[in-house]
């Protein structure tokens, strides 16, 4: 097998047929063996009917089956396993990533390179979202200690060796373009501009995207347990500096009864409480990660499979 391409797919019965039809082109004009695998992340549509109908007309098509919504992370990860190609592509179902960009990331790869992951130059969001992804990409870069490349999304193509050191890492929480880049190997960036998604709205609800934000940070940096502890140390040194000051107060000048204190001593209570309670937050999603890990429970589930024959 040379080329898998992998879809994860949410209701998306208004893209899945357009997009078939791009992405047959693309691959047919390769002439190399392939396949496409759609991941069904717990489709309530016409979206896994759709998929078999492609199956039927065409042995390339594969369909995973999620027996429930898993998110797009675990079928990706899905995906990725079962893949067969000597190069692996992940792309959207939403035509976002444009199919037409694949033998440009081919050819790279025949250069020589292990990853080719896609840039985004332009998105077709609004303001917010825009500003909104822009300052996590770069907060992210700043902490993490991996080099996460900026503004770079799922849509790559890689090696099967880098498939495979993906696929050997256990962990449950997976911010997979993190994982991409964790596993080292020759990449490069290519970029483009994001296309506006076809039809629908984005399948991503806030918390869903809120999640992904919150695994790229806590699966990729101490920062935040560091932070906490600096902040904890900067509050003491004040404290400790404070103590000198009411000492000093009360027993070298005669007006210290006098001192108005209250709304001093209601604000450090509270700004100490919030502290405390901001830091047993970020501990409490480290804990979490743990706790996830510990469970052991597995990623998602898997109800059938099309199309594999082995
Ligand atoms: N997706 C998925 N499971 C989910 C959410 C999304 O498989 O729970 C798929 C979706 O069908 C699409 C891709 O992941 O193919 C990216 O999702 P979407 O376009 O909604 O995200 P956005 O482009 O807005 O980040
Ligand atoms: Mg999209």
């Amino acid at each position: 097998m040379d080329y898998s391409i992998i879809i994860p797919v949410y209701n998306e019965e208004k893209n899945i047929t357009t997009l078939y039809q791009r992405l047959n082109k693309v691959v047919r004009s390769l002439k190399k063996e392939h396949e496409l695998i759609f991941v069904n992340d717990g489709s309530s549509d016409t979206t896994l009917p759709k998929l078999v109908e492609l199956n039927q007309s065409n042995q390339q098509v594969k369909v995973i089956n999620f027996s429930k919504n898993f998110g797009h992370q675990m079928a990706v990860s899905a995906g990725l396993k079962y893949a067969q190609g000597e190069l692996v592509a992940v792309i959207d179902a939403d035509l976002q990533d444009p199919p037409e960009l694949l033998p440009k990331f081919f050819k790279k790869a025949e250069e020589g390179y292990d990853v080719v992951y896609a840039i985004r130059t332009k998105r077709k969001e609004s303001f917010l979202m825009k500003l909104a992804f822009a300052t996590y990409y770069r907060f992210l870069k700043m902490i993490a200690e991996i080099d996460i490349p900026l503004d770079s999304g799922d849509f790559c193509i890689m090696k099967k060796r880098v498939v495979q050191a993906i696929n050997l890492l256990p962990e449950r929480n997976r911010f997979i373009r993190g994982l991409r880049s964790w596993v080292g190997f020759k990449q490069i960036g290519l970029e483009y501009e994001r296309e506006a998604r076809l039809a629908g709205e984005s399948r991503y609800t806030f918390k869903k995207l809120l999640k992904l934000a919150f695994d790229g940070i806590f699966s990729f940096s101490y920062v935040p347990f560091k932070f906490m502890f600096y902040l904890g140390l900067s509050s003491i040194i004040f404290s400790f500096l404070a103590a000198i000051w009411v000492v000093y107060m009360k027993f070298f000048t005669t007006n210290y009864n006098r001192v108005p204190g209250f709304a001093t001593t209601v604000m450090l209570l509270v700004f100490i409480g919030g502290l405390q309670l901001f830091s047993m937050g970020v501990m409490g999603e480290y804990i979490k990660r743990i706790y996830d890990e510990v469970k052991q429970r597995p990623s998602y589930i898997i109800e059938s499979t099309i199309g594999f024959h082995n």
